[in-house]
């Protein structure tokens, strides 16, 4: 598979004037220099060649499959054939990067061998309608043995960006891929009285914040601002509903949601909220209007069901409503360094007070120092004395050493934040926070973006601690050839022995298993997202098998100590939902009952987040810890 460098591709990298998943126009240019630079550190092949074939889905022969794929696409009336595409041979594996349509065939950041999670199609729905005929076609093709029934596994995604927690891949393999994005990308109500947005699962957050730009343009509201999660291409519904976050006061992003439209593992339709009441008749022709209230208020009447929609595999979310947050007068974003590795249980315990007063602005970000020099975009090579070996993480000599150089200097943590008020108060602000950890760590120093050089860091953290969606975090992937990463994601409480336990255990398990850490720490009031991102080789066999250790291996011994994920790779799902395992596994089995309740043939993104419905259940499908060799998956205990 190694060998043939891929040479960088010499066109610009297109914008979303060209199609619904490109580049914002104002950074066509930097995403093209991102692009190229990662194929120029790609010895991977483009194109990687399937050894296998068509993989169907499991259970079912490639005839008995194909056969179904062509009812469907007469079902879809899919004449010109741009509906469906069979994934078998003649269809290779291309990872592609960040920015490209994503790979609907397979994980395009594999942690195992690339055909490892393939899909056996991908289906590009136009519509709601579509979706449910898709979900009932599904419901119809069931495969039999004994008294275990099962439809064909459908795995909806809306971009499939999600790269480091399985791209949009399936977690069974020979699944088929919904890739709602592709057709369904409208915005479909922005109201800047309300505040508020519905959107289609294509749209990302670049193309939100193009739209809510030209809005505030017309000066006819508040302006409003986006919450973007540090990179800008992902889907605003999809990452909501994989519980994903940002940075400003909007950060919670399931949680500023504010209405969706499902369609249930059986093909009907649901609304939730106030959505679930119908709107007045239209006054001209008497149709159905959507309630005037769906985007203003979260909850309808009865047993919240909201929740049961997001990490789940309960329903495709085809429409999904949030609230955007008026712009502040003024904001200011800004570091503090910290001179020493052990300051971070006081910055920790300093941190905690200040957010739960609201004193500290936004959802900050805690990161070791090590960071301050893989968003160079430099490869580790060159901290290393131009060694290339990657089998062992930075000394600390050498990290402070290269950090010396670096605009902030030597440090051990940064401490990046961003307040939000009029020009005056977050000065007041920032002034407190200052004060507040300069009492108890000695050499803490402020930085504001006037005093680093433009293109530090700061920068990109100002824009998207504003909601400007940007591509800076990329940079990341060039610490090493052929780079993917992967993200281990406890949550703690903010207490410093906590944060400290956590840290030692996640940081002595990289040391073991030849990882640099690079720890960002996402601090609110009562707990924090410690996000560790595994940077790796994708062509080092090696260098995959120690990631998937490290993984397992993390997962158990934070378990231990009462740390679960709050979000995990798809191939990590089944470990981390046992970790859950309170009242004999009260919780798993509870999600088992709805799940069963809710999709008995097991159609929908049978396995996502440790979920396996009935007719998956005791035939090995689920991994845990000892499941370390990850090129092949399939049921330990297969009857069908
Ligand atoms: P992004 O492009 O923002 O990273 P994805 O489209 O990859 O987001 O979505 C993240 C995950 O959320 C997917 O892997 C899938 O499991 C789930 N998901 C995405 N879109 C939907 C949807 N419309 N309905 C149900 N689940 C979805």
């Amino acid at each position: 598979m190694a060998g043939n460098t891929t040479r960088a591709d010499s066109k610009p990298v297109p914008t979303l004037n060209e199609t619904y998943n490109g580049a914002p126009p104002r950074l066509q240019d930097e995403a093209t220099e991102k692009r190229d630079k990662l194929a120029a550190m790609r010895t991977l092949p483009k194109n990687i060649q399937r050894k296998r074939g068509l993989q169907p889905p499991p259970g079912m022969t490639a005839d008995v499959f194909l056969a179904a794929i062509d009812e469907l696409r007469a079902e879809l009336k899919d004449t010109d054939n741009t509906l469906i595409q069979v994934n078998g041979s003649g269809i290779d594996l291309v990872d592609g990067w960040y920015l490209d349509r994503p790979a609907t065939t397979h994980d395009a950041f594999h942690i195992a061998d690339p055909e490892a999670l393939v899909s056996s199609a991908s289906i590009y729905p136009r519509s709601t309608a579509d979706v449910q005929t898709i979900v009932r076609w599904a419901n119809r093709h069931l495969t039999k043995s004994g008294d275990r029934v099962r439809g064909i596994p459908l795995y909806p995604i809306s971009l499939g960006r999600n790269l480091g927690y399985g791209g949009a891949a399936p977690r069974v393999p020979g699944g088929v891929v919904l890739d709602l994005g592709r057709n369904m990308h409208q915005i479909l109500d922005l109201d800047g009285a309300n505040a508020s947005c519905v959107v289609e699962p294509g749209v990302s957050y670049f193309a939100l914040y193009e739209a809510v730009q030209k809005l505030n343009n017309t000066k006819a509201h508040h302006p409003l601002w986006i919450d973007t999660p540090d990179l800008g291409g992902g889907s605003v519904l999809g990452n909501a509903v994989d519980r994903g976050v940002g940075y400003t006061p909007y950060g919670d992003h399931f949680g500023n949601h504010c209405g969706m439209e499902v369609v249930l593992p059986d093909g009907s339709l649901l609304r939730t909220g106030m959505g679930a009441l119908p709107g007045p008749p239209n006054g001209t022709d008497n149709s159905e209007t959507d309630n005037p209230a769906w985007q203003s208020f979260q909850h309808s009447f009865g047993p919240s069901i909201d929740g049961l929609f997001s990490q789940s595999s309960m329903g495709i979310v085809t429409k999904m409503g949030f609230q955007l947050m008026p712009a502040p007068p003024a904001h200011q974003s800004y570091c503090l360094t910290f001179p020493n590795e052990d300051d971070f249980s006081t910055i920790v315990e300093v941190i905690r007070p200040l957010a739960q007063r609201g004193v500290v602005g936004n959802i900050p970000q805690l990161r070791h120092v090590v960071q301050e020099l893989n968003i160079t975009g430099k490869p580790k090579s060159l901290f290393r004395g131009g060694d290339t070996a990657n089998t062992s993480p930075l000394t600390s000599d050498e990290i402070h050493a290269a950090a010396k150089q670096l605009p902030l200097g030597d440090c051990a943590w940064v401490f990046y934040g961003t307040q939000y008020g009029t020009e005056q108060s977050t000065k007041d602000q920032i002034a407190e926070i200052e004060a507040a950890f300069k009492a108890v760590i000695p050499g803490t120093r402020l930085f504001l973006p006037k005093d680093v050089d433009p293109s530090h860091y700061l920068h990109d953290r100002a824009l998207v601690c504003s909601g400007v969606p940007a591509l800076r975090e990329l940079d990341w992937l060039t610490w090493v050839p052929n780079g993917a990463h992967l993200f281990f994601s406890p949550i703690a409480p903010t207490r410093g022995k906590d944060a400290e336990t956590l840290h030692n255990l996640i940081k002595q398990l990289h040391v073991e298993y030849g990882f640099d850490l690079f720890p960002s720490l996402c601090v609110a009031g009562r707990e924090m997202h410690y996000i560790s991102n595994i940077v790796y080789d994708r062509g080092d066999a090696d260098a995959k098998q120690r990631a998937v250790r490290l993984m397992r291996a993390m997962i158990a011994a934070c378990a231990a100590h009462g740390f679960g994920e709050y979000r995990t790779h798809l191939l990590f799902a089944d470990q981390v939902a046992r970790t859950y395992s309170w009242g004999g596994q009260a919780l798993l089995k509870f999600h088992e009952t709805v799940k069963d309740a809710f999709d008995p043939n097991g159609v929908l993104a049978p396995g996502r987040n440790g979920v396996w419905p009935r007719s998956y259940r005791g035939e090995g499908w689920e991994l845990g810890v000892d499941d370390l060799s990850l090129d092949i998956i399939k049921p330990k205990a297969a009857k069908l």
